[in-house]
Protein backbone atom coordinates (compact mmCIF):
# COMPACT_ATOMS: atom_id res chain seq x y z
CA UNK A 1 0.00 0.00 0.00
CA UNK A 2 1.54 3.13 -0.91
CA UNK A 3 0.49 5.84 1.50
CA UNK A 4 0.82 9.31 0.79
CA UNK A 5 2.22 12.68 1.94
CA UNK A 6 -1.22 13.68 4.51
CA UNK A 7 -0.29 17.51 4.85
CA UNK A 8 -1.21 17.84 1.59
CA UNK A 9 -4.60 16.77 2.25
CA UNK A 10 -5.07 19.98 4.87
CA UNK A 11 -4.29 22.27 1.69
CA UNK A 12 -6.87 23.99 0.87
CA UNK A 13 -8.67 23.40 -1.82
CA UNK A 14 -9.48 26.42 -3.72
CA UNK A 15 -5.74 27.70 -4.58
CA UNK A 16 -6.65 31.45 -4.97
CA UNK A 17 -5.48 31.70 -9.12
CA UNK A 18 -7.46 28.25 -9.76
CA UNK A 19 -10.69 29.85 -8.08
CA UNK A 20 -10.55 33.33 -10.28
CA UNK A 21 -9.71 31.18 -13.44
CA UNK A 22 -13.05 29.11 -12.32
CA UNK A 23 -15.40 32.56 -11.89
CA UNK A 24 -13.56 34.28 -15.30
CA UNK A 25 -14.99 31.19 -16.84
CA UNK A 26 -18.25 31.05 -15.41
CA UNK A 27 -19.14 34.51 -16.10
CA UNK A 28 -17.62 34.40 -19.74
CA UNK A 29 -20.01 31.47 -20.38
CA UNK A 30 -22.76 32.64 -19.15
CA UNK A 31 -22.38 36.12 -20.68
CA UNK A 32 -20.59 35.47 -24.33
CA UNK A 33 -21.34 39.00 -25.35
CA UNK A 34 -19.45 40.36 -22.98
CA UNK A 35 -16.37 37.83 -22.85
CA UNK A 36 -14.27 39.56 -25.16
CA UNK A 37 -14.23 42.78 -23.17
CA UNK A 38 -12.51 41.10 -20.51
CA UNK A 39 -9.23 42.84 -18.86
CA UNK A 40 -6.72 40.98 -16.54
CA UNK A 41 -4.95 42.68 -14.14
CA UNK A 42 -5.43 39.57 -11.66
CA UNK A 43 -2.47 37.14 -11.86
CA UNK A 44 1.36 38.96 -11.61
CA UNK A 45 2.83 37.63 -15.06
CA UNK A 46 4.30 40.30 -17.13
CA UNK A 47 2.74 41.12 -20.59
CA UNK A 48 5.74 42.63 -22.51
CA UNK A 49 8.06 41.22 -25.21
CA UNK A 50 11.89 40.24 -23.69
CA UNK A 51 14.00 42.40 -23.94
CA UNK A 52 15.93 42.19 -27.55
CA UNK A 53 19.24 41.74 -25.47
CA UNK A 54 18.17 38.27 -23.88
CA UNK A 55 16.45 37.43 -27.19
CA UNK A 56 20.07 37.63 -29.17
CA UNK A 57 21.94 35.95 -26.41
CA UNK A 58 19.43 33.23 -26.21
CA UNK A 59 19.68 32.35 -30.06
CA UNK A 60 23.47 32.54 -29.66
CA UNK A 61 23.47 30.18 -26.98
CA UNK A 62 21.10 27.67 -29.26
CA UNK A 63 23.71 28.16 -32.02
CA UNK A 64 26.32 27.25 -30.07
CA UNK A 65 24.44 24.32 -28.94
CA UNK A 66 23.72 23.48 -32.58
CA UNK A 67 27.52 22.42 -33.52
CA UNK A 68 30.10 20.59 -32.40
CA UNK A 69 32.55 22.76 -31.47
CA UNK A 70 30.81 24.79 -29.03
CA UNK A 71 28.13 21.77 -28.12
CA UNK A 72 27.59 21.46 -24.05
CA UNK A 73 25.88 19.00 -21.95
CA UNK A 74 25.01 19.13 -18.79
CA UNK A 75 26.20 22.24 -17.28
CA UNK A 76 27.65 23.10 -13.51
CA UNK A 77 24.48 22.46 -11.30
CA UNK A 78 25.53 25.78 -9.27
CA UNK A 79 25.44 27.77 -12.35
CA UNK A 80 27.80 28.60 -15.04
CA UNK A 81 30.32 30.89 -13.72
CA UNK A 82 29.30 33.83 -16.37
CA UNK A 83 26.39 34.58 -14.98
CA UNK A 84 27.12 34.14 -11.29
CA UNK A 85 30.10 36.35 -11.97
CA UNK A 86 27.71 38.69 -13.74
CA UNK A 87 25.00 38.91 -11.04
CA UNK A 88 27.84 39.24 -8.41
CA UNK A 89 29.41 42.40 -10.41
CA UNK A 90 26.09 44.22 -11.72
CA UNK A 91 23.46 43.95 -8.73
CA UNK A 92 25.82 43.02 -5.37
CA UNK A 93 28.59 45.34 -5.74
CA UNK A 94 30.33 46.61 -2.75
CA UNK A 95 28.16 43.84 -0.95
CA UNK A 96 30.75 41.31 -0.24
CA UNK A 97 29.22 38.38 -1.94
CA UNK A 98 31.25 36.13 -4.15
CA UNK A 99 30.23 34.00 -7.20
CA UNK A 100 30.24 30.98 -5.21
CA UNK A 101 27.75 32.02 -2.55
CA UNK A 102 25.35 32.43 -5.96
CA UNK A 103 22.77 29.34 -6.74
CA UNK A 104 21.26 29.62 -10.13
CA UNK A 105 17.40 28.09 -10.61
CA UNK A 106 14.71 27.81 -12.85
CA UNK A 107 12.78 30.87 -10.81
CA UNK A 108 12.25 31.92 -7.27
CA UNK A 109 9.18 30.12 -7.15
CA UNK A 110 10.93 27.18 -6.21
CA UNK A 111 13.77 28.41 -4.76
CA UNK A 112 11.01 29.63 -2.30
CA UNK A 113 9.67 26.44 -2.03
CA UNK A 114 12.88 24.31 -1.82
CA UNK A 115 14.51 25.98 0.75
CA UNK A 116 12.65 23.87 3.56
CA UNK A 117 14.62 21.04 2.31
CA UNK A 118 17.85 21.98 4.36
CA UNK A 119 15.67 23.04 7.25
CA UNK A 120 14.81 20.76 10.43
CA UNK A 121 11.50 19.56 11.84
CA UNK A 122 10.38 22.23 14.70
CA UNK A 123 11.13 25.25 13.50
CA UNK A 124 8.65 28.69 14.66
CA UNK A 125 7.94 30.02 10.54
CA UNK A 126 7.07 33.72 10.68
CA UNK A 127 5.01 34.75 7.52
CA UNK A 128 3.42 38.26 6.79
CA UNK A 129 -0.83 38.21 6.57
CA UNK A 130 -0.80 38.90 3.38
CA UNK A 131 1.53 36.88 1.88
CA UNK A 132 2.84 35.37 -1.33
CA UNK A 133 0.61 31.50 -1.20
CA UNK A 134 3.67 29.87 -1.98
CA UNK A 135 5.21 30.41 1.46
CA UNK A 136 2.78 29.09 3.16
CA UNK A 137 1.91 25.86 0.88
CA UNK A 138 5.26 24.99 0.94
CA UNK A 139 5.48 25.26 4.32
CA UNK A 140 1.99 23.18 4.78
CA UNK A 141 3.27 20.25 2.23
CA UNK A 142 6.42 19.91 4.76
CA UNK A 143 4.42 19.18 7.51
CA UNK A 144 5.40 22.22 9.02
CA UNK A 145 1.64 23.61 10.07
CA UNK A 146 -1.88 22.05 11.92
CA UNK A 147 -5.18 22.73 10.16
CA UNK A 148 -5.97 25.30 7.93
CA UNK A 149 -9.27 26.77 10.13
CA UNK A 150 -12.30 28.30 7.84
CA UNK A 151 -10.43 31.54 6.80
CA UNK A 152 -7.84 29.52 5.79
CA UNK A 153 -5.14 30.59 8.75
CA UNK A 154 -3.12 27.41 9.71
CA UNK A 155 -2.33 26.46 13.02
CA UNK A 156 1.64 26.30 14.18
CA UNK A 157 2.78 28.98 11.95
CA UNK A 158 3.11 32.94 13.63
CA UNK A 159 1.11 35.21 11.75
CA UNK A 160 2.22 38.51 11.12
CA UNK A 161 -0.90 40.89 10.05
CA UNK A 162 0.03 44.02 7.80
CA UNK A 163 -2.23 46.44 7.63
CA UNK A 164 -2.11 50.48 6.63
CA UNK A 165 -1.44 51.00 10.45
CA UNK A 166 1.89 49.87 9.95
CA UNK A 167 2.40 50.61 6.24
CA UNK A 168 1.61 47.23 5.34
CA UNK A 169 5.63 46.31 6.92
CA UNK A 170 5.20 43.95 9.71
CA UNK A 171 7.19 45.10 13.13
CA UNK A 172 9.53 42.55 14.67
CA UNK A 173 7.61 40.19 16.59
CA UNK A 174 8.04 39.94 20.44
CA UNK A 175 7.63 36.22 20.58
CA UNK A 176 10.59 34.17 19.03
CA UNK A 177 10.68 32.55 15.49
CA UNK A 178 13.51 30.94 13.62
CA UNK A 179 12.16 31.45 9.68
CA UNK A 180 11.08 34.42 8.54
CA UNK A 181 9.72 35.10 5.33
CA UNK A 182 10.02 38.57 4.16
CA UNK A 183 9.25 40.01 0.75
CA UNK A 184 10.29 43.45 -0.30
CA UNK A 185 9.10 45.20 -2.83
CA UNK A 186 6.03 43.36 -1.74
CA UNK A 187 3.48 40.84 -3.57
CA UNK A 188 0.64 41.70 -2.78
CA UNK A 189 1.25 45.00 -1.01
CA UNK A 190 3.29 46.79 -3.56
CA UNK A 191 4.46 48.00 0.43
CA UNK A 192 8.58 48.43 0.52
CA UNK A 193 11.00 48.32 4.03
CA UNK A 194 12.84 51.39 4.85
CA UNK A 195 16.97 50.68 5.72
CA UNK A 196 15.31 51.34 9.49
CA UNK A 197 13.10 48.52 9.35
CA UNK A 198 15.20 45.61 7.34
CA UNK A 199 17.99 46.93 10.29
CA UNK A 200 15.41 45.67 12.83
CA UNK A 201 14.99 42.65 11.07
CA UNK A 202 18.57 41.55 10.89
CA UNK A 203 18.80 42.80 15.01
CA UNK A 204 15.87 40.20 15.93
CA UNK A 205 17.29 37.63 13.59
CA UNK A 206 20.73 37.69 14.47
CA UNK A 207 19.35 38.11 18.56
CA UNK A 208 16.83 35.03 18.09
CA UNK A 209 19.31 33.26 16.39
CA UNK A 210 16.48 32.94 13.30
CA UNK A 211 17.43 33.39 9.38
CA UNK A 212 15.81 35.86 7.23
CA UNK A 213 14.25 34.07 3.86
CA UNK A 214 14.08 37.61 1.71
CA UNK A 215 12.42 37.88 -1.79
CA UNK A 216 13.67 40.86 -3.86
CA UNK A 217 11.54 39.10 -6.67
CA UNK A 218 11.00 42.95 -7.31
CA UNK A 219 14.04 45.00 -6.50
CA UNK A 220 14.45 46.56 -10.02
CA UNK A 221 10.96 48.21 -9.50
CA UNK A 222 12.17 50.52 -6.67
CA UNK A 223 11.99 54.13 -7.49
CA UNK A 224 12.90 55.38 -4.44
CA UNK A 225 16.86 55.91 -3.70
CA UNK A 226 16.82 55.30 0.16
CA UNK A 227 14.85 51.68 -0.18
CA UNK A 228 17.62 48.67 0.05
CA UNK A 229 17.56 46.17 -2.87
CA UNK A 230 19.26 43.79 -0.86
CA UNK A 231 19.11 42.41 2.52
CA UNK A 232 22.88 42.36 2.31
CA UNK A 233 22.24 45.92 2.20
CA UNK A 234 22.16 46.12 5.91
CA UNK A 235 24.95 45.07 8.03
CA UNK A 236 25.16 42.04 10.11
CA UNK A 237 22.44 40.29 7.40
CA UNK A 238 25.50 38.07 5.82
CA UNK A 239 25.15 35.95 9.26
CA UNK A 240 21.38 35.81 9.11
CA UNK A 241 20.17 36.37 5.61
CA UNK A 242 19.00 33.80 2.71
CA UNK A 243 18.16 36.37 -0.61
CA UNK A 244 15.98 34.59 -3.46
CA UNK A 245 16.38 36.80 -6.62
CA UNK A 246 14.64 35.69 -10.31
CA UNK A 247 14.94 37.42 -13.54
CA UNK A 248 10.99 36.93 -14.48
CA UNK A 249 9.83 40.59 -13.23
CA UNK A 250 12.51 42.69 -15.17
CA UNK A 251 13.69 40.87 -17.84
CA UNK A 252 9.78 39.62 -18.46
CA UNK A 253 11.38 35.73 -17.52
CA UNK A 254 8.34 34.35 -16.51
CA UNK A 255 8.02 31.76 -19.37
CA UNK A 256 11.86 31.68 -19.75
CA UNK A 257 12.56 30.46 -15.98
CA UNK A 258 15.74 32.02 -14.23
CA UNK A 259 16.40 32.52 -11.09
CA UNK A 260 18.96 32.17 -8.36
CA UNK A 261 19.63 32.35 -4.45
CA UNK A 262 22.59 33.90 -2.18
CA UNK A 263 23.69 32.27 0.77
CA UNK A 264 26.59 33.63 2.47
CA UNK A 265 29.00 31.41 3.54
CA UNK A 266 29.02 32.77 7.08
CA UNK A 267 24.76 32.02 7.46
CA UNK A 268 24.36 28.79 9.06
CA UNK A 269 21.77 26.49 11.26
CA UNK A 270 22.45 24.64 14.00
CA UNK A 271 22.28 20.63 13.96
CA UNK A 272 20.55 20.54 17.12
CA UNK A 273 23.82 19.13 18.62
CA UNK A 274 25.08 22.06 19.79
CA UNK A 275 27.08 22.06 16.21
CA UNK A 276 26.91 24.63 13.27
CA UNK A 277 26.06 24.06 9.73
CA UNK A 278 26.79 26.05 6.62
CA UNK A 279 23.58 26.05 5.14
CA UNK A 280 24.86 27.07 1.64
CA UNK A 281 26.54 23.70 1.90
CA UNK A 282 23.69 22.33 2.05
CA UNK A 283 22.27 24.13 -0.66
CA UNK A 284 24.19 23.27 -2.72
CA UNK A 285 23.85 19.24 -2.01
CA UNK A 286 20.58 19.45 -2.36
CA UNK A 287 20.70 21.46 -5.28
CA UNK A 288 23.79 18.76 -7.10
CA UNK A 289 21.00 16.11 -6.34
CA UNK A 290 17.70 17.36 -6.78
CA UNK A 291 18.39 19.42 -9.83
CA UNK A 292 20.78 19.19 -12.55
CA UNK A 293 21.15 23.18 -13.60
CA UNK A 294 19.38 25.94 -15.74
CA UNK A 295 19.49 25.67 -19.44
CA UNK A 296 22.25 26.97 -21.21
CA UNK A 297 20.95 29.36 -23.60
CA UNK A 298 18.37 30.76 -20.76
CA UNK A 299 21.94 31.49 -18.78
CA UNK A 300 23.07 33.51 -21.70
CA UNK A 301 19.92 35.26 -21.71
CA UNK A 302 19.93 36.08 -18.23
CA UNK A 303 23.99 37.15 -18.41
CA UNK A 304 22.57 39.46 -21.02
CA UNK A 305 20.40 41.44 -19.06
CA UNK A 306 23.07 42.99 -17.42
CA UNK A 307 24.26 44.22 -20.75
CA UNK A 308 24.80 47.82 -21.44
CA UNK A 309 22.22 47.37 -23.67
CA UNK A 310 20.21 44.68 -21.59
CA UNK A 311 20.06 47.63 -18.71
CA UNK A 312 18.56 49.98 -21.01
CA UNK A 313 16.16 47.96 -22.10
CA UNK A 314 14.93 46.45 -18.66
CA UNK A 315 15.13 50.05 -17.96
CA UNK A 316 12.46 50.70 -20.37
CA UNK A 317 10.37 47.61 -19.03
CA UNK A 318 10.52 49.06 -15.26
CA UNK A 319 9.45 52.58 -16.26
CA UNK A 320 6.78 50.98 -18.66
CA UNK A 321 4.95 49.17 -16.06
CA UNK A 322 5.35 52.01 -13.31
CA UNK A 323 3.58 54.05 -15.15
CA UNK A 324 0.97 52.00 -15.55
CA UNK A 325 1.03 51.65 -11.77
CA UNK A 326 1.02 55.23 -11.62
CA UNK A 327 -2.42 55.57 -13.58
CA UNK A 328 -3.68 53.01 -11.56
CA UNK A 329 -2.92 54.70 -8.31
CA UNK A 330 -4.80 57.80 -9.53
CA UNK A 331 -7.30 56.50 -10.90
CA UNK A 332 -8.19 54.31 -7.88
CA UNK A 333 -7.56 57.34 -6.40
CA UNK A 334 -10.02 59.68 -8.01
CA UNK A 335 -12.70 56.90 -7.38
CA UNK A 336 -12.23 57.51 -3.89
CA UNK A 337 -11.23 53.95 -2.63
CA UNK A 338 -8.01 53.70 -0.55
CA UNK A 339 -4.73 53.18 -2.59
CA UNK A 340 -1.14 51.58 -1.52
CA UNK A 341 1.58 50.34 -3.21
CA UNK A 342 2.54 51.05 -6.97
CA UNK A 343 5.32 53.87 -5.88
CA UNK A 344 8.15 51.34 -5.86
CA UNK A 345 6.04 48.12 -7.05
CA UNK A 346 4.24 47.28 -9.65
CA UNK A 347 1.17 46.14 -7.56
CA UNK A 348 -1.62 48.58 -6.66
CA UNK A 349 -2.93 47.40 -3.39
CA UNK A 350 -6.53 49.25 -2.63
CA UNK A 351 -9.36 49.05 -0.07
CA UNK A 352 -12.35 47.93 -0.77
CA UNK A 353 -15.23 50.04 -1.15
CA UNK A 354 -17.01 50.18 2.38
CA UNK A 355 -19.38 47.17 2.70
CA UNK A 356 -17.70 45.06 0.08
CA UNK A 357 -15.46 42.26 0.75
CA UNK A 358 -12.27 41.10 -1.38
CA UNK A 359 -14.46 38.65 -3.21
CA UNK A 360 -17.86 41.11 -3.40
CA UNK A 361 -15.40 43.38 -5.19
CA UNK A 362 -13.63 40.76 -7.27
CA UNK A 363 -17.57 39.84 -8.92
CA UNK A 364 -18.21 43.16 -8.65
CA UNK A 365 -15.09 44.32 -11.28
CA UNK A 366 -15.71 40.68 -12.91
CA UNK A 367 -19.37 41.58 -13.83
CA UNK A 368 -20.18 45.05 -14.07
CA UNK A 369 -16.57 46.63 -15.77
CA UNK A 370 -15.20 42.68 -17.07
CA UNK A 371 -11.67 43.91 -15.46
CA UNK A 372 -10.03 40.81 -13.32
CA UNK A 373 -8.52 42.16 -9.84
CA UNK A 374 -7.04 39.68 -7.53
CA UNK A 375 -8.97 39.50 -3.99
CA UNK A 376 -6.85 40.66 -0.96
CA UNK A 377 -8.20 37.73 1.26
CA UNK A 378 -6.82 35.14 -1.32
CA UNK A 379 -3.43 36.16 0.50
CA UNK A 380 -4.32 35.48 4.06
CA UNK A 381 -7.34 36.74 6.46
CA UNK A 382 -5.53 39.95 6.84
CA UNK A 383 -5.93 40.69 2.68
CA UNK A 384 -9.56 41.01 3.58
CA UNK A 385 -11.17 44.00 2.08
CA UNK A 386 -8.58 44.80 -0.08
CA UNK A 387 -7.49 44.02 -4.04
CA UNK A 388 -4.69 43.98 -6.01
CA UNK A 389 -4.48 45.53 -9.10
CA UNK A 390 -1.48 44.61 -11.31
CA UNK A 391 0.41 46.97 -13.53
CA UNK A 392 1.53 44.49 -15.62
CA UNK A 393 -0.16 44.83 -18.67
CA UNK A 394 -0.05 47.03 -21.93
CA UNK A 395 -0.72 50.93 -21.54
CA UNK A 396 -3.96 50.56 -23.50
CA UNK A 397 -5.41 48.07 -21.32
CA UNK A 398 -4.05 49.84 -18.41
CA UNK A 399 -6.15 53.40 -19.36
CA UNK A 400 -9.24 51.51 -20.45
CA UNK A 401 -9.54 49.93 -16.70
CA UNK A 402 -8.70 53.14 -15.64
CA UNK A 403 -11.92 54.46 -17.36
CA UNK A 404 -13.85 51.75 -16.57
CA UNK A 405 -13.02 52.22 -13.06
CA UNK A 406 -14.14 55.38 -12.52
CA UNK A 407 -17.51 54.60 -14.73
CA UNK A 408 -17.97 52.40 -12.01
CA UNK A 409 -17.11 54.04 -9.23
CA UNK A 410 -16.22 57.38 -9.74
C1 LIG B 1 6.85 36.39 -9.31
C2 LIG B 1 7.41 36.14 -7.96
C3 LIG B 1 8.59 35.41 -7.81
C4 LIG B 1 9.35 34.89 -9.00
O1 LIG B 1 8.93 33.63 -9.35
P1 LIG B 1 9.65 32.83 -10.52
O2 LIG B 1 9.44 31.41 -10.13
O3 LIG B 1 11.10 33.22 -10.50
O4 LIG B 1 8.97 33.21 -11.79
C5 LIG B 1 9.09 35.23 -6.53
N1 LIG B 1 8.46 35.75 -5.47
C6 LIG B 1 7.35 36.46 -5.57
C7 LIG B 1 6.73 37.02 -4.36
C8 LIG B 1 6.78 36.66 -6.82
O5 LIG B 1 5.65 37.35 -6.92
Amino acid sequence: MATINANFLKLKAGYLFPEIARRVRAYSEANPAQASRIIRCGIGDVTEPLPAAAVEAMHAGVEELGRRETFRGYGPEQGYEFLRQAIVEHQFEGLGISADEVFISDGSKCDTGNILDIFGQGNIIAITDPVYPVYVDTNVMAGNTGDADAKGTYAGLLYLPCHPANGFVAAVPNEHADLIYLCFPNNPTGAVASRAQLEAWVAYAREHDAILLFDAAYEAFIQDPTIPHSIFEIEGAHECAIEFRSFSKNGGFTGVRCGYVIIPKSVTGSDGMGGRVPLGQLWSRRHSTKFNGASYPVQKAAAAIFSEAGKAQVAALIQHYMGNAKLLREACTAAGLSVFGGVDAPYVWVGCPAGLSSWDMFDKMLSEAQVVITPGSGFGSAGEGFFRISAFNSRSNVEEVCRRLLALLG
